[in-house]
């Protein structure tokens, strides 16, 4: 079997593993238990097709990326750089995704590919990989390109995979399970919560980062309201026994100028950008 191919049905396992099991167990047959933790992002289209047709043309586009490395493409690491490669790795990645999710939305021409992930204003696991094949080939290209720049293990990419599908799986479930005692410290609370990605979902016009806040706090991209939003949503699963599940307001109520909202020990200056 080809090193592409065995990469592949790794991935396959991965999706089927991180994506679809919570999508049938918290969307499309959705656990009661789980009930309180639940996001009213807003009412959702019947049947999946939007979602599963890309999908499958992602997957081939993976795997067409997937043929232009091999075992040659990696490098065996020393212990300290193996170690290193992971962080460095997640990080270039964050990077990567913030600005090609920025541009996508910034460009008339590249937002005609990237608004086919935005068929859902109210996102489930299913849009993780709902893509037009132009996007999808901006986004596993880096997988390719990356070993050839940067020496790595195939493990380190293999992490990758896992790191990137668990993060954007729970990034499009409308439950939000982040605790908001975390967000009291400095360095955890960089860390997006679900909130975050179905607002940029809702919005369209902000919250572009993948894994970490500090690109849509630097570039002064995030939602005037995220870390407001989080802490109402995360207030509604508290305050009742049995909590009806927080909606988010519609987009008129939101649209707002440039506004500073203080958050715990900073404050974040965010925006309502226009896109388009
Ligand atoms: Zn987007
Ligand atoms: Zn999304």
């Amino acid at each position: 079997m080809s090193f592409a191919t065995t990469q592949f049905i790794y991935v396959l396992a991965l999706y089927g593993l991180i994506v679809l099991v919570p999508f049938f167990a918290l969307c499309y047959a959705p656990l009661k238990s789980m009930a309180g933790w639940k996001m009213n992002i807003g009412v959702r289209a019947k049947g999946h097709a939007k979602e599963i047709l890309p999908t499958l043309s992602s997957f081939a586009v993976l795997y067409g990326c997937l043929l232009l490395v091999d075992h040659d493409s990696f490098t065996t690491l020393s212990k300290w750089q193996y170690i290193l490669s992971f962080p460095l790795i997640v990080l270039i990645h964050d990077a990567y995704f913030y600005w090609t999710h920025y541009l996508m939305h910034k460009s008339k021409f590249l937002y005609r590919f990237h608004k086919q992930h935005h068929t859902s204003s109210d996102a489930t696991p299913l849009d993780v990989l709902a893509f037009h094949p132009v996007e999808a080939f901006v986004h596993f290209i880096f997988f390719a390109v990356y070993p050839m720049i940067i020496p790595t293990e195939v493990s380190v990419m293999q992490f990758m995979f896992i790191w990137m599908l668990v993060c954007n799986s729970a990034g499009h479930l409308p439950y939000e399970f982040y605790p908001k005692f975390l967000y009291d410290f400095p360095v955890i609370r960089e860390f997006n919560a679900a909130t975050h990605h179905q607002m940029h979902h809702k919005y369209y016009t902000t919250n572009f980062s993948i894994y970490y806040n500090w690109w849509d706090r630097w570039m002064n991209t995030n939602h005037k309201d995220y870390f407001v939003t989080f802490k109402k949503v995360k207030a509604s699963q508290i305050i009742s026994e049995k909590p009806s599940a927080f909606t988010l307001p519609i987009v008129s109520e939101v649209v707002s100028p440039v506004v500073q909202v203080p958050f715990s020990r900073g404050a974040h200056e965010t925006t309502n950008s226009q896109s388009l």
